[in-house]
């Protein structure tokens, strides 16, 4: 054999025994992980999902079009921003084969093309995870124990708050916020400065220009990072000014409202009155749920096994922005959900569940009736309609202000159906459109929604304005009601 041969032999063994080594290695990191997959366990408990997604973004959604798809019995817990972080998105121009549409449009049809397939979306929560045992469990909001043969966590990311910033904590939901499409409305004619540099930086600026007068983008360093395009779509607006090189150092108030902030800028300090801060300075995953149950990356984000989006605990899979450190786009969001249902498909075939097993016990599954939260609650056409309800109701009256885009409103909104439903003579629930009666707005200090006014006898005996559970929402709602 000449030398040539033997060194194309050589390397030829040499390569095939890698293979058989990483492939090998594969199979045993890949059964190492996996646990004991005890059917007994599956045919003796009660609210089996084969497969369930917690959150319900691009990913979640498009994870569970594709597993209903399947034949799958799909459960989405949509968690406390039903639909992710499009519902906050106004105009979307990148979601490939559209042109143009609102993000919350975009999440409507992938969500009703999922329940079309079958998918059973839940205004739920999951507060706790064990992957150490299968069927995996969780634990929702209500403290149900439900059991899932294959998990796809779809968590998303969220908006980062300004860290030792003096005021920012007080002033929140008092001028301080971090979502323009909810609450631009409040700032009519007002002056506002957004904060950050990134593309949700510019997206709030753009929503903002429908009511503000002047929008100042405050950026740190010595450019945008946001895209072209965005860039672009700001320059449109005369009214948009972006000062670089700046930072707040205090946001200010009267006690009651944001009255001007501190700036830092290389030309030293400044004094800046506005009406309104926007935080737009980055996202962080959503994954301290799952600490200690799977790996992270050294950023934060859950870790994929290579080329798959399976974690590193077998039939727990991963996709969108809690697993994606790079891209963070809502449309690879969408195709990581895809991938990880095929490989949720995949792994539940491996481990021998067909539709003959699902057949078998098709009566475990968890579906619990959502549709038993009563009549729509009383929608408010004008101010002197929720005068009269307040001025001759002899019990306490429940306003749940919202406005149209708010998906935290949204998401809120079956809570106070379902204390209406059940509390029918001891509460009046209403649900008010803040841009539609703005006189409201004024009379009760509202620059925050969703936000909850209770009214006894004519006087406000009690508000919130932030997002609840739904335990939260009945603890706060029955104090007044048992009083
Ligand atoms: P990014 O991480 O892209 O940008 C965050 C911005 O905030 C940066 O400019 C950063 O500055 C700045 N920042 C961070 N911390 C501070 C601070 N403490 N004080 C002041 N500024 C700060 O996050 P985004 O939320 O904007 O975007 C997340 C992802 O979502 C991206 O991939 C983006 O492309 C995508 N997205 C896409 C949209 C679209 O296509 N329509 C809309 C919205 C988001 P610095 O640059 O100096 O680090």
């Amino acid at each position: 054999m000449n030398i040539f041969l033997r060194f194309l032999c050589v390397t030829a063994l040499i390569a095939g025994i890698s293979a058989v080594g990483y492939y090998g290695y594969r199979l045993r990191g890949y059964k190492a992980r996996t646990p004991q997959y005890n059917w007994k366990a599956v045919e003796t408990k009660k609210n089996i999902i084969p497969v369930a997604i917690i959150g319900s973004g691009p990913a979640g959604l498009s994870a569970a079009l594709y597993t209903s798809r399947a034949h799958l019995h799909t459960v989405v817990f949509q968690g406390p921003q039903a639909g992710g972080q499009l519902m906050s998105t106004s105009e979307v121009e990148n979601w490939p084969g559209i042109g143009k549409k609102q993000g919350p449009e975009i999440m409507k049809a992938v969500s009703e093309q999922a329940q079309h397939f079958g998918a059973v979306l839940l205004n739920d929560t999951i507060k706790k995870v064990n992957f150490s045992v299968w069927p995996y469990e969780l634990t929702t909001s209500e403290d149900t124990l439900v059991y899932a043969l294959a998990v796809i966590i779809s968590t998303g990311a969220s908006p980062e708050r300004l860290k030792d910033v003096p005021g920012e904590e007080k002033y929140w939901g008092k001028g301080v916020t971090g979502c323009a499409i909810c609450d631009a409305a409040f700032y009519k004619d007002k002056d506002v400065v957004v904060v950050g540099g990134g593309d949700s930086a510019a997206e709030q600026a753009l929503q903002l220009t429908a009511y503000a007068r002047h929008i100042t983008i405050l950026v740190r360093g010595e450019k945008m990072r946001a895209s072209a395009a965005m860039q672009d779509r700001l320059k449109r607006f005369d009214y948009i000014k972006i000062i670089y090189n700046t930072a707040i150092t205090e946001i200010e108030g009267d006690g009651e409202h944001v009255t001007g902030i501190q700036l830092k800028t290389d030309k030293g300090t400044q004094h800046m009155p506005i009406d309104g801060v926007f935080l737009a300075i980055g996202h962080k995953p959503n994954t301290a749920l799952f600490k200690d149950q799977i790996a992270f990356t050294p950023g934060g984000y859950i870790a994929h096994q290579c080329r798959t989006q399976e974690t590193s605990q077998a039939g727990v899979f991963a996709a969108g922005d809690a697993s994606d450190e790079r891209y963070r786009q809502a449309a690879v969001a969408s195709g990581d959900g895809v991938k990880a249902a095929l490989d949720a498909e995949r792994f539940l075939q491996h481990i021998g569940f067909d539709e003959i097993y699902a057949k078998k016990i098709e009566r475990k599954f968890y579906d619990p009736i959502i549709s038993s939260l009563g009549d729509e609650i009383q929608a408010i056409e004008s101010i002197e309609q929720f005068d009269k309800i307040i001025s001759e109701s002899t019990v306490p009256v429940i306003a749940d202000f919202y406005t149209k885009f708010c998906s935290s409103c949204l998401q809120m909104l079956p809570f106070v159906q379902a204390i209406a439903a059940q509390m029918k003579d001891r509460v009046i629930c209403v649900k008010v459109d803040i841009e539609k009666i703005p006189e409201l707005k004024e009379r009760y200090s509202i620059s925050t929604v969703p936000f909850f006014v209770v009214i006894k006898k004519g006087l406000v005996v009690g508000r919130y304005n932030d997002v609840m559970t739904k335990r939260e929402f009945f603890d706060f709602a029955t104090r007044f009601i048992n009083e």
